[in-house]
């Protein structure tokens, strides 16, 4: 088992394995060619977490290659014995592996189930085997609940004050002491179990104005309004206990069970015309780039390409659940020059932002080369870009402004 990680932190994740013996002996991977360097191995969630074991890998020179055989193997992560491993982000030429296209065009059809998964909050929720079975609160009756919660509460209190004038009674102790641990404390006011159940769900969604939706698990207590198997509403709840906030979900049984369609309009642009090329070479080496960047008003064969990136489930999750949950949304876009933070790979990205009454979200981009986050290339800095190639500064050769569509996205139509 890999223990170090949750299960979720290594989702769509690349892992350089070290060779262990103890891996061949496993039913199912009697198969693996031995290997003294190690092996590349793809984890991903298909309800449970499994590693694909892909290729030969050698974490000292840092390279890998792919097995011959078609036949990929692939065992339960929970199976696999205490192993070490090096985690790699995914590239794109890493993730063009036809198997682990496969498991990415299978996630993005299941883009919304899978949009919750990047709360963080919900972690302690979720089974630790299958992430999408989450625990929820049930409470069938919440005035009833209240109602006996006081009479526990008054119960309580006369309990203590009973007891501080036996003790005055008594003499001995002083007055208005609290009671202390150890004084015979009658039991704190708590409400019985009957009235608060915990229930599994699965596939907590985001659902339309603001809330979110669920399948129940089990048939809920008391109640024949829902059961197991329905859709169900959920609210998401946070509460502070002892400064520490916690998340938790309630069922709400008798509440009607939203849709997830989306409603989503192109920002209108306010801003001047803002379509310039960037012509840069460098002196020292062989690399020369023009990037064309902007957008021109509407561009609707843009705003069409990025619809349709939405229908395939190709978007950041915080994005999808604001989507869906709002009506307000605006989606803004323009293509920009982003860099890669760690090897300074330069790449021109559609610079997509959610835009709502009260907030921005920003798409985030990883370097096709290595995996690692992009950050935006502000217009201003352009001209002070270091060579991708040789590191060297860059020249702009020329900043002028274009029309037409570009021969990339002309295909699309
Ligand atoms: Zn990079
Ligand atoms: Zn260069």
């Amino acid at each position: 088992m890999l223990k170090t990680y949750e299960f979720w932190q290594i989702d769509e994740r690349f892992l350089l394995v070290s060779p262990d013996r103890k891996l061949y002996t496993l039913t199912g991977m009697e198969s693996l060619p031995e290997s003294e360097t190690g092996y590349l191995a793809y984890a991903y969630l298909d309800e449970t977490m499994r590693i694909a074991f892909l290729g030969f890998a050698d974490p000292e020179k840092d390279t890998y290659e792919y097995f011959e055989s078609d036949d990929i193997l692939v065992a339960a992560a929970a199976m696999l014995p205490s192993m070490l491993v090096r985690i790699v982000k995914p590239t794109s030429e890493l993730n063009e592996h036809p198997f682990v296209k496969g498991v990415l065009e299978f996630h993005e059809a299941d883009a919304l189930r899978r949009s919750t998964l990047a709360i963080r909050s919900l972690d302690p929720l979720r089974d630790p085997v299958r992430p999408e079975i989450l625990t929820a609160c049930f409470i069938r009756d919440e005035k009833r609940k209240e109602k006996a919660y006081e009479e526990e509460v008054d119960i309580y209190r006369e309990a203590v004050e009973a007891m501080q004038v036996s003790q005055d009674e008594k003499g001995g102790k002083k007055r208005d002491k609290e009671p202390e641990e150890g004084d015979d404390l009658p039991e704190p006011p708590a409400v019985t179990d009957d009235m608060i159940n915990f229930v599994q769900i699965k596939d907590l969604m985001p659902s339309n104005n603001g809330t979110w939706r669920a399948v129940l698990l089990e048939n809920l207590p008391g109640t024949r309004l829902k059961r197991k198997g329905d859709d169900v509403d959920i609210s998401v709840e946070t509460v502070t206990v002892d400064d520490a906030e916690h998340t938790v979900l309630f069922v709400n049984h008798t509440m009607p069970v939203e849709g997830t369609d989306i409603s989503v309009q192109s920002y209108k642009p306010t801003r001047l015309p803002w379509r310039l090329a960037y012509e840069l070479d460098c002196a020292s080496c062989a690399f020369t780039e023009t990037y064309y960047l902007g957008r021109h008003g509407e561009d609707s064969l843009m705003f069409k390409e990025i619809l349709s990136d939405i229908r395939l489930g190709r978007i950041d999750p915080p994005i999808l659940i604001d989507l869906v949950q709002r009506d307000d949304c605006e989606i803004d876009f323009s293509r920009e020059l982003y860099r890669c933070r760690y090897c300074g790979t330069p790449e021109v990205m559609k610079r997509l932002r959610l835009i709502t009454p009260d907030k921005t979200l920003s798409a985030i981009y990883n370097c096709l080369e290595c995996g690692e986050r992009m950050s935006l290339v502000k217009r201003g800095h352009i001209a002070s870009l270091d060579c991708p190639d040789c590191r060297k500064p860059l020249n702009l050769v020329s900043e002028k402004q274009w029309s037409g569509v570009l021969e990339t996205e002309a295909t699309l139509e």
